[in-house]
């Protein structure tokens, strides 16, 4: 009788689960369209060319494989939080930001929910909205911190449900944690715009809420990543207190490096003294301190001013792509007949559209045409292509039929 006859099986990821289904099948047709990564028009994973510039750079330096410090490199916690917040912002100059080097997003989102769980004065319900990434439900479970919802997506209408957002968040208890996409929404793809931010801003502040921001895919939106930091820049000038989580997996493709920041606004020096010691400890506890490589490559091209031009052109010709197969797409299934309006795949922004379609069709998808794809509907824009976008559009349309 094994030890672990009693360890329950964990279903797999969703996402995750899609890709081996896709290795597995064995059709020459197949496309995957269920993980959020970037692919060029060929199909193809792309390293930016001003990655690989800062990696010969690097290479040059020939530096040392020596441990980071437990909070990573200060010079990249503090690049990551200024791209953020822009620069000369007036957090950074009063040293309000506690920021650290994280595995990612995913490890800025754990570490800040094991921080919140075991910190947050009062009650610790993370309101997320409906919907949100998958993840964000098992990270902030994992952690046992209970979660609620606010509406956002109308899905009828294919839109941001505003109305229902703003009653949500005004009926919820005052100093709630209410966590916000600040950009590029994973998965509907719709954001409030500049005003709704501003109104949502206010309030925020007025029912003294501590928001989470979790910014995966900053410049992923509309190309400009102080255009896409709007969301927190404003909540930063009206005072709101926040948690901030930063990915570079998406805007500089550095996936497999895992390398993010988690920044908790402090109100005073001294605030921050603590918070830090308490990140530090728990990192220390984890993973004791995070991988060099992609934090070197990030501050490689944030402080060479041409390498950084290089760079957000390089990022804006992925967005540029994303969304002209957008209409592409659109066009297509008009081409086919589609009785359907399709204006939402045009609407929505950054590497997602969340198609409409249900379990049914998007089972048949992968059944019958071997498209992988989220259950929920949602598919990765970045997986389309000017050679797949016919075929993945006479699919949808098929099925939608
Ligand atoms: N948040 C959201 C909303 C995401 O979509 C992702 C990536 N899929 C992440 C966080 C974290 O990604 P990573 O751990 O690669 O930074």
């Amino acid at each position: 009788n094994s030890r672990w006859a009693d360890v329950p099986f964990n279903p797999p990821d969703s996402i995750f689960g899609l890709l081996e289904a896709f290795h597995k099948d064995p059709s020459p047709n197949k496309i995957n369209l269920g993980i959020g990564a970037y692919r060029t028009d060929s199909s193809q994973p792309y390293v930016l060319p001003s990655v690989r510039k800062a990696e010969e750079k690097l290479r040059k330096k020939n530096l040392n494989k020596e441990y980071s410090f437990i909070a990573g490199s200060t010079e990249f916690c503090q690049l990551s939080f200024d791209f953020a917040l822009g620069e000369d912002n007036v957090i950074s100059k009063e040293g309000l930001n506690a920021t650290v080097q994280t595995i990612s997003g995913t490890g800025a989102l754990s570490l800040m929910a094991l921080f919140l769980k075991r910190f947050y004065p009062g009650e610790k319900t993370i309101y997320l909205p409906k919907h949100t990434w998958n993840n964000h439900i098992t990270v902030f479970s994992f952690f046992n911190l209970p979660l609620d919802y606010y509406r956002y997506y109308d899905e009828p209408a294919r839109k941001l449900d505003y109305q229902g957002l703003i009653e949500d968040l005004s009926n919820i208890p005052d100093a709630s944690m209410v966590l916000f996409h600040p950009c590029a929404h994973n998965p509907t793809g719709m954001d409030p715009d500049q005003d709704q931010w501003v109104a949502l801003s206010r309030l925020a502040k007025e029912k003294d809420l501590f928001v989470l921001f979790d910014m995966a895919y900053q410049g992923f939106a509309t190309g400009d990543a102080d255009v896409d930091a709007f969301a927190v820049r404003q909540f930063a000038s009206e005072g709101v207190p926040f948690a901030l989580s930063q990915s570079w997996s998406k805007n500089m493709g550095l996936y497999g490096e895992r390398t993010g920041a988690l920044t908790i606004l402090g109100d005073s020096k001294d605030d921050v003294r603590r918070i830090l010691s308490q990140l530090k400890g728990k990192i220390r506890a984890i993973y004791s301190n995070p991988p060099i490589h992609g934090a070197r490559i990030v501050t490689e091209i944030l402080t060479d001013p041409e390498l950084k031009q290089q760079w957000l052109g390089e990022m804006k010709g992925m967005i540029d792509r994303m969304i002209s197969v957008r209409k592409v797409l659109r066009e297509s299934l008009l081409k086919y007949g589609s009785v359907h309006d399709w204006g939402h795949i045009v609407k929505q922004k950054g590497m997602f559209c969340f198609t409409g379609m249900d379990a049914k069709q998007v089972e048949r998808m992968t059944r019958e045409f071997k498209i992988y794809m989220g259950k929920d509907g949602r598919i990765s824009i970045a997986g389309v292509t000017t050679k797949n976008v016919d075929y993945i559009a006479r699919a949808m349309h098929e099925v939608t039929k």
